[in-house]
């Protein structure tokens, strides 16, 4: 039997409906939720990133900005920029874009960021928050995922969760927040020996990975939750994940699709971020 899709697009609508009443009372409050995106250079996909990001936010009553540097700015100027961000009280989110041109030391970029505005839940304060079980602010993508547990009746005490990818971002977040919930957790990577032997025990399994396709359907156990993270572009311009959807739908049962999976997710919980970050100041 087929698998059982999770609809990111649909989850993340009915999400971004929920969250304007919070903004409305936040903003009655003079606490409008306010969110400051700053890009570096003109990566282009990293423009259309920034751009979906600020309108999310103003879609659902927020105040967004983005703020823009060519790649040749120098570091202190950026520094200079989020510090007095830090101090503004009408702004509850900072989010650096990444990646970050080849000069900038990015973990200095990240540390900068008041651990109360880091909505991306990159900064160090953060990351170790939630490896103690006791999360401030959860990296945005990893957290949809765990929405989409929810949304799909996901029990995951007691599950094989098995996570293909460890980048920060990404593999670790997703590994601590399933350690925390309760599942056994593997994180795989590049240097993993027998990739096959961890996917096919998997009840869980996470692919973050960025190689198109990679995880097919006999990798996977019958009845498995799939969830694909990744997001490539094929030479005909399309996009698909890690995950061979065609093959992997006949096996899982519960699946996420690409586009239209986490992808939406990630956007909607940098506002679930922002708007709590708001929320914490107002109380
Ligand atoms: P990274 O490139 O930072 O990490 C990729 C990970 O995959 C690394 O840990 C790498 O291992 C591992 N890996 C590479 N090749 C293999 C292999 N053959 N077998 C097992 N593991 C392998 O990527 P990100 O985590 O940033 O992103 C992963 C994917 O998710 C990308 O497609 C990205 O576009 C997408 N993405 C999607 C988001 C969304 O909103 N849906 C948000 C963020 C990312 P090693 O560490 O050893 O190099």
């Amino acid at each position: 039997m087929a698998a059982q899709i999770i609809d990111g697009n649909a989850l993340a609508q009915e999400l971004r409906q929920s969250f304007k009443a919070r903004v409305d009372a936040l903003a009655a409050k003079g606490h409008r939720p306010g969110l400051v995106v700053i890009l570096v250079g003109e990566n282009p996909a990293s423009q259309v990133y920034v751009r979906n990001k600020v309108n999310a936010c103003l879609n659902i009553g927020m105040h967004s900005e983005k703020i823009v540097y060519d790649a040749d700015v120098d570091q202190a100027v950026v520094l200079a920029k989020i510090a007095e961000l830090n101090a503004d009280p009408n702004i509850h989110g900072i989010l650096v874009q990444l990646p970050l041109p080849k000069h900038f030391d990015e973990e200095k970029v990240l540390e900068a960021i008041s651990v109360e505005k880091d909505v991306d839940g990159f900064h160090a304060e953060n990351v170790g928050a939630l490896a103690q079980g006791n999360p401030r602010f959860i990296a945005c993508t990893p957290y949809g995922v765990m929405k989409m547990f929810e949304k799909g009746g996901v029990d995951l005490a007691g599950k094989e969760a098995v996570i293909v990818g460890r980048s920060n971002i990404v593999g670790k977040p997703m590994a601590l927040l399933l350690i925390n919930a309760g599942a056994t957790v593997t994180v795989c990577h590049s240097k993993t020996k027998d990739l096959l032997f961890h996917t096919k025990r998997a009840d869980i399994l996470v692919a973050a990975v960025g190689k198109p396709k990679m995880i097919t359907g006999d990798m996977i156990k019958p009845g498995a939750v799939v969830i694909d993270v990744g997001i490539n572009r094929l030479p005909d311009g399309k996009l698909c994940g890690d995950v061979d959807f065609d093959s992997c739908k006949e096996v899982a049962s519960l699946i996420t699709p690409v586009p239209g999976g986490v992808g939406p997710m990630t956007i909607t919980m940098l506002l679930a971020n922002t708007i709590e970050a708001a929320e914490r100041k107002s109380r």
